[in-house]
């Protein structure tokens, strides 16, 4: 098999349901991978769950169920949402997962026997929503800047993993490897804190029962981000290479559609949240150098939403339900809004007021109305053309766009993307305007004929440029735009009344 395409989410902390942001990032994934699988390469994308740590136990306290019951319950409601925003994975880990859990056992045995991870005693200022020490320079007079809490003190005796002894291994790496840290404007900020110096990092918790127990001391269960990181190797069949038991792995493995952990990896890109960034690009190449794994090929952060200009937070009340606006506006014009609005990488704007500004203008008017108009003008000249290769100037601009759209997705400019498609509709709507069909009808009918033709061609390619990003919607062109009879079909995207 020759190595897939692998594309991963950064698993979903179960403490709460999904919201816009998660489902953002998961939409990102399933548009780069529908757009690599409509090229014939072969894609293995990744999802899943982070399961363990002390917010979980929180949790499931609080609603009165075990951690597992719990976590199977939000687990579900995920798998729900990717089914209603129609997203195509191949595998969702759970780390609660046998072959997450002893893949993630092994490793560290295997740390502890190369000198990698010691035991030892910690005391620091602690964010216990975040699950992580912080020092002064992370959270400025004891508050966590994320969660708005103080720390609190707490002392422990404690495995560590040697982050230290990475830092150069690390600043290495991103120099000879630039196309690692992801979007560009964040790799200053990964490397000046790389270059500030690196501590040691503790892996353990004793004080907390739902985690995975290290194996040769079990009273010490593993901290919640060690373990989590793990997810896109144990996914991948680790364990076949390093535990015991082959044959459970080579099953887990077949069930996935894969026969080893060289099929996938390494990785070729981990798409996060900017919030995870440093977990992503510093601790995860640390642990894998230190087992001796190729690290990944590209770690992409994006920014955050905020709603109508406000941080979306429960107190707020402010959390944008995906499935609602789905529901009430249709699935595709949420994916395309999400990617076309903010450039992919940069902190966006969630509001229904510009929702609706781009379903009309973008949705409505460009695309909408310019595949009516065409199929309304071509009604007249008989059956749509057969599929071929035409070289008039409109379709010299379509594969300059096809260019275009290719490296802008190799760089996982989702938006710029979607600006080159809607560059060419625009020209495409003008060129109607510009030539009136109808009227050079009147006087040279091939012309005009040919005019017809080039847009259908044109149009053909823009079906398969948005597909990835609007499924039903490329489905529906690509349909209505097939070579044979044409007929009148209702508007793609009914144009939405504005509430005042
Ligand atoms: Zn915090």
């Amino acid at each position: 098999m020759t190595k897939k395409f692998y594309i991963t989410t950064p698993i979903y902390y179960v403490n709460a349901y999904p919201h816009i942001g998660h489902s953002y990032t998961t939409l990102a994934c399933d548009i780069v991978s529908r757009y690599k699988r409509s090229r014939g390469e072969e894609v293995h994308f990744l999802t899943g769950t982070d399961e363990h740590g002390i917010n979980i136990e929180k949790a499931a306290e609080k609603a009165g169920m075990s951690p597992k019951a719990w976590c199977d319950q939000v687990v579900d409601a995920y798998k729900e949402l990717w089914k209603i925003l129609d997203i195509k994975y191949d595998d969702f880990i759970r780390t609660t997962d046998k072959r997450h859990e002893e893949t993630v056992q092994q490793i560290f045995e295997i740390l502890i026997a190369k000198g990698d991870i010691y035991l030892g005693h910690y005391s620091g200022m602690y964010c216990n929503s975040c699950e992580a020490y912080m020092d002064e320079t992370e959270a400025p007079e004891g508050i966590c800047p994320i969660h708005k809490k103080p720390l609190t003190e707490v002392k422990e005796e404690t495995y560590f993993f040697k982050l230290s002894k990475y830092q150069d291994a690390l600043l290495k790496f991103y120099e000879s490897n630039p196309s690692f840290l992801n979007p560009k404007f964040r790799s200053a900020e990964i490397t000046n804190f790389v270059k500030s110096g690196l501590k040691d990092l503790s892996v353990t918790r004793t004080k907390v029962a739902w985690g995975i127990p290290v194996k040769s001391n079990p009273k010490h269960t593993i901290y919640v981000w060690f373990d989590a990181l793990i997810n896109y190797a144990s996914a991948a069949g680790l364990g076949l290479n390093i535990c015991e038991d082959k044959e459970f792995f080579k099953e887990e493995l077949k069930k996935v559609g894969l026969n080893s952990f060289e099929d996938v990896w390494p990785a070729d890109v981990h798409l996060i949240g900017k919030e995870i960034a440093r977990f992503h690009m510093v601790i995860w190449p640390a642990m894998l150098m230190a087992l001796g794994i190729p690290t990944p090929k590209k770690v992409f952060a994006h920014g955050w939403w905020t709603v109508e200009g406000e941080k979306m937070s429960k107190t707020l009340g402010n959390i944008v339900d995906p499935k609602k606006v789905a529901d009430e506006y249709g699935l595709d014009p949420l994916r395309f809004f999400l990617f076309r609005e903010v450039p992919f990488g940069a902190d966006g704007d969630f509001s229904m007021d510009s929702f609706i500004k781009r379903y009309n203008a973008d949705l409505a008017n460009d695309l909408g109305n310019l595949l009516s108009r065409t199929l309304n003008m071509a009604v007249k000249y008989g059956d749509l053309p057969a599929e071929g290769e035409y070289k008039s100037p409109l379709l010299v601009k379509a594969a300059n766009v096809d260019k275009a759209v290719e490296e802008h997705m190799s760089e996982l400019a989702l938006d710029k993307t979607l600006e080159a498609v809607w560059s060419l509709i625009g020209d495409m709507n003008r060129y109607i305007d510009e030539t009136k069909p109808w009227a050079l009808a009147k006087t040279d009918e091939a012309a005009a004929k040919n005019v017809i033709i080039d847009l259908i061609h044109a149009l053909r390619k823009v079906a398969v440029w948005v597909e990835p990003f609007m499924p039903a919607t490329g489905a529906e062109m690509k349909k209505r735009l097939a070579p044979g009879p044409v007929q009148k079909y209702a508007p793609l995207f009914p144009r939405l009344e504005v509430k005042k």
